[in-house]
C-alpha cells in the first residue's frame, strides 16, 4: 500500500505501528529514526524495522508515509528539520493526543503537494518505549483523522485505509471538537488521577504506606493511570489547555454538587447519579470499547484486594486485551 513508511519516534505507539504494519504487509520499506541512540537499538534488537537512522532528514527521504510518533512538544523542532525534505504525494501524519496544537505548530512546515492528515489513534497502555508496543494494539478502537476540508480525499482515504486495515475504526473530525471531546474522555481523568496519586504521596508516612497496602480496586486503577508517561502527558496539558480548562470547569461544578450531596446526606441524589454513571459504563461496554469482566478481567488468583503494591517496583506487562489499557 506505502512504499516506504518512515517513523519519526519509536516508542509505544511508533512501535505497534511498526509491527501492525509489516504483520498486515501495509508497506514495503519501515524506516525509524529516534532521538537516543539507545532507543534506535531496543528497535533494532527487536527488528521493527529496515533502517534505522538517528537522522531524521535522512528516514524521511523518498517516504510516501511519515508519521510523527514522539511527544507533541517535539513537533515543531522535527518539523523545522524534516519539513523541506517531504516529497511531493505524501501523506504527513502523526498519533499525538491533541489535534489543534498540531495543525497550528506543524502545518507552516508542510510543503506544497504534501498532504497533511493529523490522527490520533485512541489506543494506548501506560507502558512505554520499543518494547511495550505490540500489533494488536489498534484493534477495536478509535482513530480520529482532522484534516482541513481541503485536503485531497483520496489521500485522507489511503490514510483511513491503512489505519482500518491495522485494526481501528476510523472517523474524520474538526481537529478542536476532537480536542474537547479527549479533554473529556481522557485528559480530565488523567488530571484527576494524577491529583488523587499525588494526594496519597503527600499524606504522612505512616497513611501512606496503610493507602498502599490496602489499596482498593477504585485506588489501583488510579494508580496506573497516574503511572503514565511524564512527558507525553506534560505537553497534553500544555497543548490542550482552553479545552481542558473548560471540561475541568464543568467537573468541579459537578464535583461541588456530590459535596453538598455528601454533606447534606442526601441518599436520593446520590444514588440517581450513580445510577446515571452506571449506564454510561453499560453503554460503553455495549459499544465495545470495555470488557464487561469484573475487575477489568484481571485474573483473581489471590485476593487482589489484599495485595500489597510496592510503588517502586515496575508494574507488570500490560493487560493487552485493552481493558487495562491506557487510551491517551
Ligand atoms: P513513548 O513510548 O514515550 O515514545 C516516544 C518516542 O518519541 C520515543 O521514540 C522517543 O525517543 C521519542 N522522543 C521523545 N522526545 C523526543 C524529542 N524531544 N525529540 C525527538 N524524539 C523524541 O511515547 P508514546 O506513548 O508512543 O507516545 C507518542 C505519541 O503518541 C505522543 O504524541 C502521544 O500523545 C501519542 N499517543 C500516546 C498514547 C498512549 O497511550 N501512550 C495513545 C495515543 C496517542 P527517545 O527515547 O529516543 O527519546
Amino acid at each position: 500500500m506505502f512504499k516506504k513508511l518512515a517513523l519519526i519516534g519509536i516508542g509505544l505507539i511508533g512501535s505497534s505501528i511498526a509491527r501492525a504494519a509489516r504483520a498486515h504487509g501495509l508497506v514495503e520499506t519501515i524506516a525509524i529514526t529516534t532521538r537516543k541512540a539507545e532507543t534506535l537499538d531496543e528497535a533494532r534488537a527487536l527488528g521493527l524495522g529496515d533502517i534505522y537512522t538517528r537522522d531524521a532528514a535522512e528516514a524521511v527521504r523518498g517516504a510516501d508515509l511519515v508519521i510523527l510518533c514522539t511527544p507533541v512538544g517535539a513537533y515543531e523542532p522535527v518539523m523545522q528539520q524534516i519539513g523541506p525534505l517531504l516529497a511531493p504525494g505524501a501523506i504527513l501524519s502523526d498519533v499525538g493526543s491533541v489535534k489543534a496544537y498540531v495543525h497550528k505548530v506543524v502545518g507552516p512546515y508542510v510543503p506544497e503537494g504534501v498532504h497533511f492528515i493529523p490522527a490520533h489513534p485512541i489506543a494506548g497502555t501506560e507502558h512505554s518505549g520499543p518494547s511495550a508496543g505490540f500489533a494488536e494494539l489498534f484493534i477495536g478502537r478509535w482513530c480520529v483523522l482532522t484534516p482541513e476540508p481541503s485536503v485531497d480525499s483520496v489521500a485522507v482515504d489511503r490514510l483511513m485505509s491503512f489505519w482500518g486495515a491495522m485494526g481501528s475504526k476510523v472517523e474524520v473530525m474538526d481537529a478542536n471538537h476532537h480536542d474537547m471531546v479527549l479533554a473529556i474522555t481522557s485528559h480530565v481523568p488523567h488530571l484527576v488521577a494524577y491529583n488523587i496519586v499525588g494526594t496519597v504521596a503527600d499524606l504522612e508516612a505512616a497513611t501512606k504506606s496503610e493507602v498502599i497496602k490496602f489499596s482498593a480496586s477504585g485506588f489501583r486503577d488510579f494508580t496506573r493511570i497516574a503511572a503514565s508517561d511524564p512527558v507525553m502527558w506534560r505537553d497534553v496539558f500544555l497543548t490542550n489547555r482552553e479545552a481542558v480548562l473548560e471540561m475541568l470547569g464543568r467537573f468541579l461544578e459537578d464535583l461541588a454538587v456530590l459535596q453538598r450531596a455528601v454533606r447534606d446526606g442526601d441518599g436520593p441524589g446520590l444514588e440517581a447519579m450513580f445510577t446515571r454513571t452506571r449506564a454510561i459504563r453499560r453503554s460503553i461496554i455495549n459499544a465495545g470499547q470495555e470488557t464487561a469482566a469484573p475487575d477489568f478481567g484481571r485474573p483473581h488468583a489471590v485476593d487482589s484486594t489484599a495485595a500489597v503494591i510496592d510503588v517502586n517496583v515496575e508494574p507488570p506487562a500490560p493487560v493487552r486485551d485493552h481493558g487495562g489499557g491506557d487510551d491517551a
